[in-house]
C-alpha cells in the first residue's frame, strides 16, 4: 500500500518522484540552454508555488540570464467580474526588449497565466514564453500557451515541491495526490 502523507487534515499518496523530477528538470534546462543562446533573457518566477521549481530550474540552464520574482494579489472586485489580479513589485524597466521565460509551478484554469503575460505584453519585451512544472489541460479554461511543460497531470489536488494546501506541504521534495475517498 502506497504510503500516506498528511498536510493539514487531507492525506496524500506519492505521485511524481524527486527523482523524476530532476531529470525532467535536466531536459527541460538543455531545452532552454539552447533556446537562449545569445539572448538578452529575463526569468519571471511566480511565488510562492514556483519558487523550488526555479530554484532547480536556473541551475541546469548554462547561458547568462536574470531571474525576477512577482507575486499576483488576488481580491474581490467591487465590479461583477469577481476575482481581479493585481500584479507586486515589478516594473516595466526590468522587461522593455528583453526575452521573458515566466516560470510556473502548476498551470490549471490559465487565468493566473493569461493575467501575468498581458501584465508583461504590456512592458514591451522581445518575446514572452512559459515554462510550468505541471500541467492540467483538462482543467485549462483560457486559450493560452505552455511553452515548455514538466509534466502533464490529471485535474487531481497536488502539494509538495513547493505546492501548498492552505499554506502547508511545501517543503515535501516530491509532489504528492490527494487520495482517493
Ligand atoms: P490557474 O490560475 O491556472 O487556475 O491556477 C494557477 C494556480 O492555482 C497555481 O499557481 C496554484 O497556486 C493553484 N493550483 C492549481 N492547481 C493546484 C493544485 O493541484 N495544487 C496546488 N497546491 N495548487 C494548485
Amino acid at each position: 500500500m502506497a504510503e500516506v502523507t498528511k498536510v493539514l487534515d487531507k492525506e496524500f499518496v506519492p505521485f511524481i518522484s524527486k527523482e523524476q523530477i530532476a531529470t525532467r528538470i535536466q531536459a527541460l534546462g538543455n531545452e532552454l540552454t539552447k533556446e537562449y543562446q545569445n539572448k538578452d533573457v529575463l526569468f519571471v518566477s511566480v511565488l510562492n508555488g514556483a519558487f523550488m521549481f526555479t530554484s532547480d530550474l536556473v541551475k541546469e540552464i548554462k547561458v547568462p540570464l536574470e531571474i525576477s520574482f512577482v507575486k499576483y494579489a488576488s481580491y474581490e472586485g467591487t465590479e461583477s467580474t469577481g476575482k481581479v489580479k493585481q500584479l507586486i513589485g515589478f516594473n516595466a524597466d526590468q522587461v522593455k526588449g528583453k526575452h521573458i521565460v515566466i516560470v510556473e509551478d502548476i498551470v490549471d484554469t490559465g487565468r493566473t497565466m493569461q493575467a501575468l503575460i498581458k501584465d508583461l505584453e504590456g512592458m514591451e519585451p522581445a518575446s514572452v514564453k512559459v515554462v510550468s512544472l505541471l500541467f492540467k489541460p483538462e482543467a485549462l479554461k483560457i486559450p493560452i500557451t505552455v511553452n515548455y511543460v514538466g509534466f502533464e497531470i490529471d485535474p487531481n489536488f497536488v502539494v509538495g515541491y513547493g505546492l501548498d494546501y492552505d499554506g502547508f506541504g511545501r517543503n515535501i521534495p516530491e509532489i504528492l495526490v490527494l487520495k482517493d475517498k
